[in-house]
């Protein structure tokens, strides 16, 4: 299918991304790449204007997934042991992945993205957007330090999701490295998260006069938007008065927030996938057998005291609570993100890790309009771009989804294979059924 510079997708179901039901026999008109205008098929009877009719088929906006790390590697283990130019070549296809699910913009958290931000920006180049942020700031030991080989081992350079920062002027200085590789937000880590034996997700990494001078230096620079994995609620609040505009995590969500964040319109992504389905999705098998033995026993530090809970009744009491938590933050309006924190290849497949992030969310308390809502309306105001993407209106870029299927009844719909028909962007059509158009 070739389109022209101006035409319309005609007899379909609009989707418009606002979390509502589809809108039947509708054309959506589209010049130079934008959306002109959204009708009722019918006013288009007269019209010379290219048509692509399309009946039966649903047209929304292109899927956001607010959280990836487009790291180049396909399993944990080679994190940090592996060239850094070899990892950025592999993100390339990792960002492919994603586009062909339907995920139009992506949020990274790595330098890679930085680089394929420039590259699919160029003429002729197909890839998602990218919404960069470049590395990340962890203190030494952190969640995204690469604390599995000695320090005299391995080169910094080679950790491509995170720079070490240790006090406020470090972390200024970080800042400033990151925004000068032409990062568009800055990410921090402000609580462990499970990846070393200091980095339990109840450790918290920095402290309020850090997280102040990261907040405040990004915001010298106009637009910059600060999101910080935090899984301590106490410490989310800090962080939500310093500044940050979003909360990724929902173990960093509990009710008492619910009125700071709409005060302060911070959002919330919550990433359940990850958080209620890790056990079983990634800690299984030769993973497991892989912490143990680079975290030995020895540095685990609990491993003396008896516990009278069983390891799996501590994890699903976990579950539960992040559950409820987000139950709270959807029922009394918290402003949710779809992200999906998609890392290595593995065990969280590129793309389809954000098509079961969606089922998650759902299967969680959302409706599959609010999930909608989040991987697109909702998304595209934490990414900044709310005047170009995240819904079918006047005056949008034209990146669109074709699909046969209603979402709205079960998102889960768009874990069949052959549900996206077309994938546009800026107009242009750039997957045909499956089919890249490079
Ligand atoms: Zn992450």
């Amino acid at each position: 299918m070739k389109v022209g510079k101006r035409y319309a997708l005609t007899d379909v179901s609009v989707i418009d991304g606002n979390g509502g039901k589809p809108v039947n026999n509708q054309a959506v008109i589209i010049n130079d790449g934008y959306i002109e205008k959204v009708c009722p098929a019918d006013e288009l009877n007269d019209d010379p204007i290219e048509k692509i009719s399309l009946p039966g088929k649903y047209v929304m906006p292109g899927l956001i997934d607010s959280h990836v790390h487009t790291l180049g590697i396909t399993d944990l283990k080679y994190w940090g042991q592996i060239e850094y130019s070899a990892a950025l070549t592999y993100s390339y296809s990792q960002a492919l992945r994603m586009l062909k699910y339907g995920f139009t913009s992506v949020r990274d958290i790595s330098e890679n993205g930085v680089y394929l931000k420039r590259a699919f920006n160029m003429p002729g180049v197909t890839g998602p957007r990218i919404v960069a942020c470049g590395r990340g700031l962890n203190r030494t030991g952190g969640h995204a330090d690469v604390t599995l080989y000695n320090e005299l081992d391995f080169e910094e350079k080679n950790n491509m999701v995170a720079y070490r920062a240790d006090g406020a002027d470090e972390c200024r200085k970080a800042v400033r490295r990151i925004l000068r590789t032409g990062a568009d937000q800055i990410k921090f880590w402000a609580t462990g998260g499970g990846n070393n034996f200091i980095d339990r997700y109840t450790d918290i990494h920095y402290s309020e006069e850090e997280i102040r001078a990261i907040c405040e230096e990004a915001k010298l620079i106009e637009g910059t938007k600060v999101l910080v994995h935090c899984e301590n609620p106490e410490l989310s609040k800090i962080c939500i008065e310093a500044g940050v505009d979003s909360i990724e995590h929902c173990t960093g969500y509990a009710p008492f927030l619910c009125d700071l964040m709409k005060e302060k319109d911070v959002y919330l992504v919550p990433t359940m996938r990850l958080l209620t389905k890790w056990v079983e999705d990634v800690v299984t098998g030769d993973f497991e057998a892989f912490l143990n033995e680079t975290i030995p026993k020895f540095f685990q530090r609990d491993f003396l005291i008896p516990s009278a809970v069983s390891k799996e009744e501590q994890d699903q009491a976990e579950v539960e609570e992040v559950k409820a938590a987000f139950r709270h933050a959807v029922e009394n309006g918290i402003k949710i993100g779809l992200g999906s924190d998609t890392c290595f290849e593995k065990l969280m497949p590129y793309g389809w890790y954000g098509v079961l992030e969606m089922e998650s969310m759902q299967e969680c308390g959302m409706s599959p309009e609010q999930v909608i809502c989040s991987a697109t309306k909702i998304n595209s105001e934490i990414l900044g771009l709310e005047n170009a993407l995240g819904t079918v209106e006047e005056g949008k870029l034209a990146d669109l989804l074709v699909i046969n299927q209603d979402p709205t009844e079960d998102v889960r719909v768009f874990q069949n294979d052959d549900i996206i028909e077309y994938i546009f962007m800026g107009g242009e059509l750039v997957v045909d059924h499956g089919r890249m158009i490079l």
